[in-house]
């Protein structure tokens, strides 16, 4: 069964219970997406019992460092595997990882992977940028930086798709996309009492409440919680459930999300 697994699911800062947000999305027949990949995605995917020899492709949703200081020391661990890895991400993402792998002198294709750069466009909705039999996996922009995107991951057998926002403020696009979803997957940074400076960039729970209700999502999953101010879950779920009347999954790292078709 296809399913996503939360390797972290904290904000810029990290802390001992939560990493930088990435997520793992392994479809059913076994095709694995690392999406976003900061801290040691080697040492999380190994103690998830994974191979992380396995991972040939990679999604960046923005340039932020909290989503992409990983990928050198990936590639760097899939030294002499003479393999080659698919590295999905908006032009401005794609000219950083390039630098990066430069300046980690990580270009020898003797020794480490071959990469192929994906460029996705940072302006268009619906862009359709990997499709197998069974899954569609598109981007459309947010709102973040100028380069972020949001991904809908459409499966056929059985039919459900699920929106990842990436990290975004309030956006319209992420409505029209995650309508009627079976899953969302969204930034909630914070209780609505610490959103004031930060709601250009992200997005707090009480607006999560009513995005995902206007949605008629069926089932929402926030992430990417600032865990450098001082808040308990609870006053999250309260907030998102103020506005909010489907289900509601508050994840922790490594909770792993297998994706069925929902009940509203
Ligand atoms: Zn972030
Ligand atoms: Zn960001």
């Amino acid at each position: 069964m296809a399913k996503i697994i939360f390797l972290g699911t904290a904000g810029a800062v990290a802390s001992a219970q939560r990493d930088n947000t990435s997520l793992l999305f392994m479809d059913d027949s076994g095709e694995k997406f690392l999406i976003d990949c900061p801290g040691s995605p080697v040492t999380k995917l190994a103690k998830l019992g994974f191979d992380y020899r396995e991972i040939s492709n990679l999604i960046l949703t923005h340039t932020h460092v909290d989503h992409i200081y990983g990928v050198p020391s990936l590639l760097h661990s899939q030294y002499r595997l003479g393999n080659k890895v698919n590295i999905f991400a908006t032009q401005e993402c794609l000219l950083l990882i390039r630098g990066l792998i430069s300046f980690h002198r990580l270009e020898d294709p003797e020794k480490f992977p071959e990469v192929s750069f994906q460029t996705i466009p940072a302006d268009k909705d619906n862009f359709l940028f990997f499709q197998r039999e069974k899954t569609l996996i598109s981007s459309f922009p947010v709102k973040h930086t100028p380069d972020s995107i949001g991904l809908k991951i459409c499966l056929k057998n059985p039919p459900l798709t699920c929106v990842y926002s990436g990290d975004t403020a309030f956006s319209r696009t992420i409505v029209e996309e995650a309508k009627d979803a079976d899953y969302l997957i969204h930034d909630c940074a914070c209780p609505s009492r610490f959103a004031k400076e930060l709601e250009e960039m992200h997005t707090s729970a009480l607006a999560l409440g009513e995005i995902a209700e206007e949605a008629q999502v069926k089932t929402l999953v926030p992430i990417h919680f600032l865990t450098e101010i001082e808040f308990k879950m609870e006053e999250i779920e309260n907030e998102i459930k103020k506005n909010f009347s489907g289900n509601l999954i508050i994840p922790s790292d490594f909770d792993s999300l297998e994706l069925k078709p929902q009940l509203s």
